[in-house]
């Protein structure tokens, strides 16, 4: 029996993030382990409010009463297989979840604290490693039965996972040459070390899922020989078509990239580097894209524009803007707008914020500007207004409010357009949508014997719905094969988050 009282006993706390002049000076994570005690007190603060908010809120349906109590008890052994009931990978979702389901706990309500769900995550999921090094559960009887998944980002794994634990033999084809999706050369250590990919990748490996890298699906092995092979296709090819702007004057310059190419070339250093002095960034051609000593401008506002600060930051960067096209947001809930238990437009503060670096908010590139030699010097900015006008955004340049920022290094962080076009998609017959994305039928099917899920399918979203719908498209393949039983299918293809409208 939960403690009703435990949130008035206690307050929300987490750990103390690393000192920042430590963690900029290396890339391992932000957070240090909670410890025992802090995190059992923490649990005790979840009164179990007989309608779990939160549950709706997490796309996965984590049952996070259940496992709240089992650590406040110190019952660690069950919160771990209650934690993984529900979810394959919470050794990710712990690290790198928006945590949309404390933005619906109870407990939040009113402006109050809601439970530390996702630091109480992470803890079960580190405890599972330590107390059986993640025990691989291969299935007992094969099914005879076998199913490729293109993309091995948390979408394709998820699935991976869950096909192979039900005796269907699974090969992943991945075309880089390192398995993870984003998480292994997108998010950068500091959020998540590789260390946590690895050791569930042993797991999938003893369970019996095949791994192919360095094989584009489309280019080096066909659509008509994928399925020749395979009697079911799982496409996870992600959403990463990175939305870029042509028409700003400038774009051509040197020193102008996308997001994407400095966070891949960061993180392919430092995972080259191991524990070592990391080399300078570079692109593939050897062009570097490395911040070290330079005026950084990142434009744009999420995940993925934090990240290159943090990046920045930890490649000794001169200085850095991020710049945002909305208007800084409230600190607090707009209850009239987004109502508990949506998720609510708030400023987020990620610990890169914290490291340094200036934040503006409503502005809109109007140049980068070239030093004479092709190569950015600075970008020109203007204050700017947003409306949405019949759902098109209209973005207005405040007149005299222009300004000069100076840049060496400018990184487009705005956003992707969907899946990208390839061959793959033409040779298996499906289309991207006015999104980018693949739609699929209401079994997760994007044609006959080929199915869809994570941000190929949902376009660019978050970890927990890439494991979502892994999930859920597996519980379909299994069906589809004519498999025993059904596989937990947390949400349908048509699943959105909480809204108040
Ligand atoms: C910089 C950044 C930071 C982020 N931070 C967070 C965060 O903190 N929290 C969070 O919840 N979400 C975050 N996200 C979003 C999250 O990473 C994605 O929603 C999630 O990874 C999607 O998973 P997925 O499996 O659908 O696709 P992906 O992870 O994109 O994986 C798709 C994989 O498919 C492979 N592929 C594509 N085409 C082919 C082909 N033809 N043949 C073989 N392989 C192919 C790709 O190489 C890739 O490895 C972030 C995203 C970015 C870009
Ligand atoms: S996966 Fe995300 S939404 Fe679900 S319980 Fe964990 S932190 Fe909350």
């Amino acid at each position: 029996m939960p403690d009703p009282n435990g949130f008035l006993r206690y307050d929300r706390r987490l750990p103390a993030r690393r000192p920042v002049p430590v963690r900029i000076s290396d890339w391992r994570e932000v957070y240090p382990p909670a410890g025992e005690e802090l995190i059992r007190e923490q649990a005790t603060r979840c009164m179990d409010c007989g309608i779990p908010f939160c549950h709706d809120g997490c796309p996965l349906g984590n049952r996070i009463p259940d496992w709240n109590d089992l650590v406040r008890t110190g019952n660690w052994d069950a919160a771990v297989d209650s934690l993984h009931a529900t979810n394959n990978f919470p050794e990710f979702t712990g690290r790198l979840c928006p945590a949309p389901c404390e933005a619906a706990c109870v407990l939040g309500l009113g402006g109050q604290q809601p439970v530390t769900i996702k630091q109480v995550e992470v803890e079960i999921a580190d405890a599972a490693v330590a107390r059986d090094g993640l025990r691989p559960r291969p299935a007992s009887v094969s099914t005879g039965r076998s199913v490729a998944v293109v993309g091995s980002g948390p979408a394709g794994l998820a699935a991976a996972q869950q096909l192979a634990r039900a005796g269907h033999t699974v090969t992943v084809y991945e075309r880089d040459d390192a398995i993870g999706g984003l998480l292994r050369y997108g998010i950068p250590d500091f959020k998540l070390e590789k260390q946590h990919i690895d050791k569930r990748l042993a797991q999938l490996t003893a369970e019996g899922v095949r791994f192919r890298t360095g094989v584009e699906v489309g280019v080096d092995v066909t659509a008509e020989q994928l399925r020749a092979e395979h009697d079911a296709v799982l496409l996870a090819c992600g959403a990463l078509q990175g939305r870029d702007t042509p028409e700003t004057p400038g774009r051509a310059l040197r020193g102008v990239h996308q997001a994407m190419a400095h966070l891949v070339a960061a993180n392919r250093v430092v995972a080259a580097a191991g524990d070592g002095k990391p080399a300078l960034a570079t692109l593939p051609d050897g062009t570097p894209i490395d911040a070290a000593g330079k005026h950084v401008v990142i434009i744009g506002g999420g995940d993925t524009a934090a990240d290159c600060l943090g990046v920045a930051h930890r490649q000794g960067a001169a200085g850095v803007h991020q710049l945002d096209l909305y208007p800084e947001p409230p600190t607090e809930r707009d209850a009239a707008r987004d109502p508990w238990p949506t998720w609510p437009w708030v400023l987020r503060n990620y610990p890169a914020h914290e490291e340094g670096g200036e934040r503006v908010f409503a502005v809109a590139v109007q140049e980068f500007v070239d030093d004479g030699t092709g190569q950015v010097r600075a970008v020109r900015i203007a204050e700017v207004t947003v409306e949405k006008v019949d759902g098109r955004r209209i973005v207005t340049a405040l007149p005299g409010s222009e300004r000069e920022i100076p840049a060496d290094l400018v990184l487009l962080a705005i956003g992707f357009e969907g899946t990208e076009e390839q061959p793959l998609l033409a040779q298996f017959g499906v289309n991207r949508n006015g999104r980018g994305a693949i739609d699929s039928r209401p079994d997760w099917q994007a044609t006959d014997g080929v199915f869809v899920a994570g941000d190929m399918h949902r376009g660019a979203s978050l970890i927990v719905w890439a494991i979502a719908e892994g999930r859920a498209a597996a519980a379909a393949i299994h069906t589809y094969l004519g498999g025993v039983g059904d596989l937990p299918a947390p949400v349908d293809p048509a699943r959105q988050p909480l809204a108040a409208r």
